[in-house]
């Protein structure tokens, strides 16, 4: 199996560690062209205005929406905003999940904090019990799931954290910065 990360801006690097300690090839995805061949593709946090622009820059907007529509993408915080339909202010978005976000949800980085989640689709597939701990960093929340979009996790009042669209995750936290592996595997099931 191959999965590339999307290393236009942010912690690409932790995620391309992440899938090395589960035994899986990682390549970084700066131009069309790195699409190739992959079986899916995770788009790291960082700045997502920043990664959509470079995304126009790079002629990759097309090409990512493309990949989508057929094959596994997991975004992840900022990548998440940046796979949504809606983030309520004018950037580049890929769209592709029936999701609308709200950025900065929880205030600014001074307010970043963790939470463990009870996630069942994670302990099903990982055949796990533990809560899984999250690590949320100026952090957006997912507003409203519609169409084919599912919930997958909330925090205790309610505000969606995880969502899942087919081969489409998006989380608002960050399973690279943790050394819990299970999020990576879930990923790595749904593009199997
Ligand atoms: N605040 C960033 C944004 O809105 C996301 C932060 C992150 O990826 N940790 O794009």
């Amino acid at each position: 199996m191959n999965i590339g990360v999307l290393a236009l801006q942010g912690d690409f690097s932790e995620h391309i560690s992440m899938l090395k300690r589960l035994g899986v090839a990682a390549s970084e995805v700066r131009l069309p062209k790195d699409l190739v061949g992959l079986d899916g593709l995770i788009i790291p946090g960082g700045e997502s205005t920043t990664i959509g622009k470079l995304a126009v820059a790079y002629d990759l907007i097309e090409p990512l929406r493309q990949f989508g529509r057929e094959k596994a993408i997991w975004g992840t915080c900022a990548g998440a905003i940046f796979l949504s339909r809606d983030a309520r202010r004018d950037q580049p978005l890929l769209g592709l999940m029936d999701i609308t976000v709200i950025r900065n949800a929880f205030g600014a980085q001074v307010d970043s904090f963790e939470a463990d989640l009870e996630i069942d689709a994670l302990k099903q597939a990982t055949h796990t019990e533990a809560p899984y701990h999250a690590v949320f960093i100026r952090a957006p929340i997912i507003e409203n799931v519609s169409g084919e979009a599912k919930i997958l996790s909330a925090l205790a009042d309610g505000r969606i954290v995880a969502a899942q669209q087919g081969k489409l995750l998006a989380t608002s936290f960050h399973p690279e910065l943790t050394g819990d592996t299970r999020f990576h595997e879930y990923f790595l099931s749904l593009a199997r």
